[in-house]
């Protein structure tokens, strides 16, 4: 190769160069303009607490773990917000996925999750929440979720019967749905808590609430 070809050979692999970088930085600013979430896949809810109208068009899964004070925020920050903008509107139903990754005490409010949600259905929500509530402010690390402190929240619910759900913990008995639950955080690929997922749509960041409302809005407008 002479001097001359060797020269262009260099320019015309740095321009390349440059027009490479050029492309990859405009395709990740455009993405990050744009996008506040990630498409994984719908959600399969079978089986799953739902709130809301069942044929709502836009279904929101949230991932979350009661012993973790992330959930407990979002549950007190964002989830109100979706119950009055869109669940009660009945433009969004809502549905919640135990992930265990906080160990014993993640699977056993799991278990006593489940089992309140197979023989009460109807205060499902109401348990999870209480069971959310009594998530202590601070020091989360130190054990609160324990058999008898579960039975103490259930015991504020007459239609709970304290023996059975005492018996479904000691057995185990929802343990089959919790071990569904946990086989969707696995095959999700579900990271962290909580992970919101809304018509497959993962969101990035489950506390910026005009994210979540700009991917309900789009969802609802393909609808139509
Ligand atoms: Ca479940």
């Amino acid at each position: 190769m002479s001097k001359n070809k060797n020269v262009n050979m260099k320019f015309v692999v740095a321009i390349t160069l440059v027009v490479a970088v050029i492309l990859v930085a405009v395709v990740v600013f455009s993405n990050k303009q744009e996008s506040t979430s990630t498409e994984v896949k719908q959600i399969d809810i079978t089986g799953q607490p739902i709130l809301g109208k069942k044929d709502a068009p836009v279904t929101i899964v949230e991932f979350g773990d009661f012993k973790c004070p992330a959930c407990k925020s979002w549950g007190e920050v964002i989830y109100p917000k979706l119950v009055s903008d869109y669940i009660e509107a009945g433009t969004v139903k809502f549905s919640f996925v135990n992930v265990l990754f906080h160990g014993k005490e993640s699977t056993l409010g799991s278990i006593a999750a489940e089992s309140v949600l197979e023989r009460n259905p109807n205060v499902y929500w109401d348990f999870h929440q209480a069971l959310f509530d009594a998530q202590p402010a601070e020091n989360h690390h130190a054990q609160w979720i324990t058999l008898e402190s579960i039975l103490e929240i259930a015991s504020g619910f007459p239609e709970i019967d304290q023996t059975r759900l005492k018996e479904d913990m000691e057995q185990q008995a929802t343990m089959d749905r919790v071990k569904h639950d946990d086989d969707l955080v696995k095959e999700i690929g579900v990271s962290l808590t909580p992970t919101i997922i809304i018509n497959g749509n993962i969101i990035e960041d489950p506390f910026d609430y005009e994210g979540i409302k700009t991917v309900i809005e789009k969802e609802l407008k393909d609808q139509n």
